[in-house]
C-alpha cells in the first residue's frame, strides 16, 4: 500500500510511521527531501507527515517524500556546530513546566523557551507544577511570573500532579493538540504523560531504560497519542530549543512587550542596551517592562552577538 502518515518516533536510519490504513509501520528512508533551506542532520523528524509505502507481506516499508512542515524547532547547536538539529515539526502548542523549587527553573530558562515559541510563531504555555510544595516565599514568586507572563498574554496553569490539581484543565489544553512538551529535568513531564495516559506508564520506562544502557548519546523526541485526542511529544535529554536561525529579525522581536513599547524608541535601529531615549529603557525604569525580562533579553542578545562571530 501507498499512502501518507505521521512520523511518531524517529531514530535518524529507521522511523515509525503511523496511520490510519496501516496502524504502526517502521519504515526507512529512500529519495530526496525537502529540507527548509537548514543544514539538517535529519531528514526525518516527530510530527513529519510523510508519503510511505509498505510491500504486501514486508515489515520495512519506504518513506518516500516529507510533507511541507507547518512549523518545526531545531536543538540548540553548540556555537561552533553549522549544522542543526531539528528535533520535531508541525506543533500546535509548546507547553513548558516550570517548578520554583525542585528543581528551581531560572527566569532565563523560561524566556529562552518562550523566546523559541515566538519566533516560531507556537503559542506558549506555562505550565507551574509542584504548588503542593511551596510555602510563602514560593508563592510570591508564581504569583510574579504569573504577574510578568499573563501580562505579555502568556497562558499560566498552576498545578500539582502529586495531589491531582488542575487536571482537567491541563486535559482540556491538551485536548486534540499536538503539543510539545519541555522543561527542565526533574520538573514532572514524564509523572503528567504517565497520569494523562497511563497505557504509556510501561513505555516511558521502557525509553528511560535504553537511554542507561548508553548505545547512543543522542536522544530523540517522541510523540505519545493521547486516548482525548492529541499528541504530546517529549524531549527527553534535550536541554534546550535553537534561537540561532532567527537572525532575519532583531531579537526583541521575539519578547512581545518589548517589541511593543519599542516604537517609541528615538531611533529606528534601537536594540535597547545603551541608546539615548530608549523607550524600552525607559519602561524597565518606570517598572512596566519586568527587570527580569529585560536582563533575560541582555543575555540572550550577548549570546547571539558572540555566536555570530563564528559564521
Ligand atoms: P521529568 O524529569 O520532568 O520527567 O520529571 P518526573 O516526572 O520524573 O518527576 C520528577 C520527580 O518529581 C518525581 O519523583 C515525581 O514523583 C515528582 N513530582 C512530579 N510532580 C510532582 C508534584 O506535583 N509535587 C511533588 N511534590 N512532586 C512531584
Ligand atoms: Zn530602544
Amino acid at each position: 500500500m501507498e499512502g501518507e502518515g505521521r512520523v511518531i518516533k524517529s531514530t535518524g536510519s529507521s522511523s515509525l510511521v503511523s496511520s490510519p490504513e496501516a496502524g504502526l509501520t517502521e519504515c526507512v528512508i529512500s529519495g530526496k527531501y525537502r529540507l527548509e533551506g537548514l543544514r539538517s542532520t535529519n531528514p526525518v523528524v516527530v510530527g513529519d507527515w510523510v508519503m510511505f509505502s509498505i510491500q504486501e507481506g514486508e515489515k520495512l516499508g519506504r518513506i518516500s517524500d516529507v510533507l511541507p512542515r507547518k512549523n518545526y524547532i531545531i536543538r540548540k547547536s553548540t556555537k561552533l556546530s553549522k549544522s542543526h538539529q531539528i528535533i520535531a515539526s508541525n506543533i500546535d502548542q509548546l507547553m513548558l513546566m516550570v517548578t520554583v523549587v525542585n528543581p528551581v527553573t531560572h527566569a532565563e530558562f523560561i524566556d529562552r523557551y518562550l523566546v523559541t515559541s515566538e519566533a516560531y510563531n507556537i503559542p506558549a504555555i506555562l505550565l507551574i507544577n509542584k504548588t503542593d510544595l511551596y510555602g510563602e516565599t514560593e508563592i510570591m514568586t508564581v504569583e510574579e511570573w504569573r504577574r510578568i507572563y499573563e501580562e505579555i498574554g502568556y497562558v499560566c496553569i498552576e498545578c500539582s500532579l502529586e495531589k491531582m490539581v488542575n487536571l482537567d484543565l491541563i486535559k482540556s489544553t491538551l485536548k486534540e493538540k499536538v503539543t510539545l512538551l519541555a522543561g527542565n529535568s526533574g520538573v514532572g513531564k514524564s509523572t503528567l504523560i504517565n497520569i494523562i495516559e497511563p497505557s504509556l506508564n510501561l513505555k516511558t520506562r521502557e525509553i528511560s531504560q535504553s537511554h542507561k544502557s548508553g548505545k547512543h548519546t543522542t536522544t530523540f523526541a517522541e510523540m505519545f497519542e493521547l486516548g482525548i485526542g492529541g499528541f504530546i511529544i517529549d524531549t527527553p535529554g534535550i536541554r534546550g530549543f535553537g534561537i540561532t536561525d532567527m537572525e532575519d529579525e532583531p531579537l526583541y522581536h521575539y519578547f512581545p512587550e518589548l517589541f511593543k513599547v519599542s516604537t517609541g524608541c528615538k531611533y529606528h535601529n534601537c536594540i535597547h542596551v545603551n541608546e539615548p531615549e530608549c523607550a524600552v529603557i525607559q519602561s524597565v525604569e518606570s517598572g512596566k517592562i519586568s527587570l527580569s525580562r529585560y536582563k533575560s533579553y541582555l543575555n540572550l542578545l550577548d549570546e547571539q552577538q558572540n555566536s555570530s562571530k563564528y559564521r
